[in-house]
């Protein structure tokens, strides 16, 4: 690469024609632009179309900006001393319309003086039933400004404080100009001739031009095309190099047999027959701890798709070879759950299992630890307690990781150092996500999906309900608990508004308790604020048919399972996400009767609450659902993607842009399968960008 375009790019942003040090520093706080590339890389949100004029007698309150031409009648002062304005009447053949400045009135005074044709870009306002355009944009008509006008002009994002030093949208589009009108030559190309021709894609240095100054939609197309490509290309190009990178350095312990436990409690202790997709699942799972490379696979499915099971199916082979296996759930509850129902399948078998969390007495603990070390305990199922460094294993070969979103992707990295070389990884991930989101989250994991829910699951009924309706809802809730069904009523809890929350809950709670009294009902409650062995005991009492409601919070969200369960009351239904209504979603239907979801909500809702809730009743399909979800929120949002740091993305957007994803990745995979260190030449401009933008990145290989 020549090292003159490096240096362009990397040249202090004070070094522009424009910025001094004021607006420097502004630039880097207010939006961590430091360099020439990055004020490049500060992509318009939107663009206005600068080609159309309006007359004057056209313009209207109605359109979000409008552009005019024309020439200055007059310029008046009004207003107190303190509290002056500039008014200038501006006029075409059409009419005459009012320009206000309310600040900078001297200048404009000055600048807007003699008989010149002006450009007036604005939104017009209305003021006592009369039409004017306060602080417009307003140039005089020049070879330069028309040139400019003619275009497609881009609008950046801005702050108030970049305002305040004249950097709006439009002071942030003149540096622009002035920063696009010298980048000629000094952008070097990221990407292969071989791929610029063959997805006849933009030159790199026309496309930063194009993107900030475009001539037509068609040019602008094409630029945002190539530098979407680029940015996906690149985080797909680290994902599988990544991988590449893990398979040659880590050895697998290879799981070459399926022996006595696995067979066993397939032919003799299968509670059910295993659906097609969890067969098909397995089978991908042997394939990879049998490879001699180290798995890293992501198991999705949608809530209730028997995940479990195939969880625990894995681990027997594991024990089959002579390993042990471990599953991290992200709290007690579901720990003590996945306890519960697998020690109850594999009662028959000679395997140990035990339960380890942060109220695990110590004395038991000392017990569990110990066992682990002499090999005679076989399965250990906690929470992120089994990641102390206290707990040591004699020769760990798998790692279960239930609801991998909790998780850090720094505390999973712990969880590898536990034996000689790491062991298998498995995650299972409850939320159903996207595929061009997973590709790009997870792009360097393998993944295996279910498909498929177990047979006779009858889909939840789900339906809205305004508060008015609430004593509907409550006849609802009794013929259901007379058919001997029992109901859950979940409330949100968000972190901020704690307090609040918790009252509500309790005042829910104590109107539940009155309509539903004893003797004839009783009623449970868990809430995160009590301690694990109230919440325990309450748990229990519900599990063990003793109360027929469970008011909770949303602690109940992952994992819990109580077949008999068939009323979900979602109270607030409004303040919560799509992927955590779908999960609480799926406490219910998991037994055989018919079940139902009742969305509770105030009669005012937001139209995003609107499409939330109209999406939980039209759909029972997570994959569906996240798509949604991803439309509504963004990436950001999504729960999980926070932590990982890929997802900064400036220009692509993984809601919309799924073909390119699909296509970065295809190109990614294929140069990698050509040329896995990229030496090869016609690969150096990428192999140059890859080191380039990697070189402050964690070393990502270690993490599963
Ligand atoms: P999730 O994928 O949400 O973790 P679970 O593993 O908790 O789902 O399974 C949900 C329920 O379905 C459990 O009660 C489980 O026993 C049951 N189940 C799992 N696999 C099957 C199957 N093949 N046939 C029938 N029921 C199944
Ligand atoms: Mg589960």
């Amino acid at each position: 690469m020549n090292s003159r375009s490096q240096t362009f790019l990397d040249t202090p942003i004070e070094y522009l024609k424009g910025v001094g040090p004021q607006r420097a520093d502004l630039l880097k706080k207010e939006l961590q632009v430091f360099t020439f590339y990055d004020l490049l890389t500060q992509f318009p949100f939107r663009y206005v179309d600068r080609t159309r004029f309006y007359k004057v007698n056209e313009v209207s309150i109605d359109y979000p900006y409008v552009q005019l031409r024309g020439k200055i009648k007059s310029m008046t002062m009004a207003g107190k001393p303190r509290n002056q304005r500039l008014i200038a009447k501006f006029y075409d053949e059409s009419g005459t319309i009012d320009l206000l400045w309310f600040a900078g009135a001297k200048w404009m005074l000055d600048k807007l003086k003699g008989e010149k044709e002006f450009i007036v870009f604005g939104k017009a306002t209305s003021f006592k039933g009369q039409i004017n355009i306060p602080h417009p944009e307003i140039e005089e008509v020049s070879e330069e400004n028309t040139r400019l006008a003619s275009s497609l002009q881009a609008v950046y994002n801005s702050t108030e404080k970049l305002k305040s030093k004249g950097l709006d949208s439009r002071g942030i589009y003149k540096l622009m100009r002035v920063l696009v009108a010298n980048i000629h030559k000094n952008i070097p190309e990221t990407i292969s001739d071989e791929l610029l021709g063959e997805y006849k894609l933009m030159q790199r240095e026309r496309a930063f031009q194009t993107i900030h100054l475009p001539e037509n939609p068609e040019a602008l197309r094409k630029a945002e095309y190539r530098l979407k490509f680029e940015e996906l290309f690149f985080i797909q190009l680290r994902l599988l190099r990544l991988k590449v990178i893990r398979q040659k350095n880590f050895k697998g312990f290879v799981f070459g047999k399926v022996g006595e436990y696995f067979n066993t409690f397939y032919t003799q202790y299968l509670p059910f027959d295993l659906t097609g997709a969890q067969k098909r699942v397995i089978k991908e799972i042997r394939y990879d701890m049998g490879s001699g490379k180290q798995m890293n696979r992501l198991l999705q499915g949608d809530v209730g798709s028997g995940k479990t099971l195939v969880a625990l199916m894995t681990m027997l082979i594991a024990l089959d070879n002579g390993f042990q296996a471990c599953i991290i759930a992200p709290t007690e509850i579901l720990a003590a759950q996945h306890y519960e129902s697998i020690s109850k399948m594999l009662e028959k078998l000679p395997i140990k299992v035990e339960l380890l969390t942060g109220s695990t007495k110590k004395s038991n603990r000392k017990i569990v630890h110990e066992q682990l070390q002499t090999g005679t305990l076989h399965i250990l199922i906690g929470t992120h307690a089994l990641m102390e460094d206290a707990v040591l294993f004699k020769n760990l070969g798998l790692i279960v990781i239930d609801e991998q979103h909790r998780f850090g992707v720094a505390q999973r990295a712990r969880m590898w150092k536990k034996n000689t070389q790491p062991p298998h990884v498995l995650i299972m991930s409850a939320t159903p996500i996207p595929r061009t989101l997973a590709m790009t989250l997870y792009g360097d994991l393998d993944v295996s999906i279910i498909d498929e829910l177990p047979p006779g699951r009858k889909p939840i009924s789900t339906s809205h309900k305004f508060d008015s309706q609430r004593l509907r809802v409550f006849g609802f809730m009794k013929e259901q608990i007379a058919i001997g069904r029992q109901v859950y009523i979940v409330y949100p809890l968000i972190e901020e508004s704690e307090k609040l929350d918790l009252k509500n809950l309790m005042d829910g709670y104590e109107s539940i308790v009155r309509a539903f009294a004893p003797p004839d009902y009783r009623v449970s409650i868990v809430h995160g604020q009590m301690k694990a062995a109230d919440k325990n005991f309450e748990m229990q009492r519900f599990v063990k048919g003793e109360t027929q409601i469970m008011v909770a919070t949303t602690v109940i969200e992952v994992g819990v399972n109580v077949p008999n369960a068939s009323v979900m009351v979602i109270e607030n239904a409004e303040r919560f996400g799509l992927s955590q209504l779908h999960q609480l979603r799926g406490r219910v239907g998991r037994g055989a009767d018919k079940s139902y979801c009742i969305l509770m909500t105030s009669f005012k809702l937001s139209a995003d609450s609107k499409i939330r809730i109209n999406t939980m009743v039209g759909s029972n399909d997570g994959f569906e659902i996240a798509e949604v979800d991803l439309r509504l929120r963004g990436p950001g949002d999504l729960s999980g993607t926070q932590q990982s740091g890929v997802l900064d993305l400036k220009i692509s957007d993984l809601a919309k842009d799924v073909q390119i994803v699909q296509l970065a990745r295809s190109c990614a995979s294929q140069i990698l399968a050509e040329d896995p260190t990229l030496e090869k030449p016609s690969n150096q401009r990428i192999a140059q960008q890859y080191v380039q933008l990697n070189q402050n990145k964690t070393n990502w290989s270690r993490i599963s």
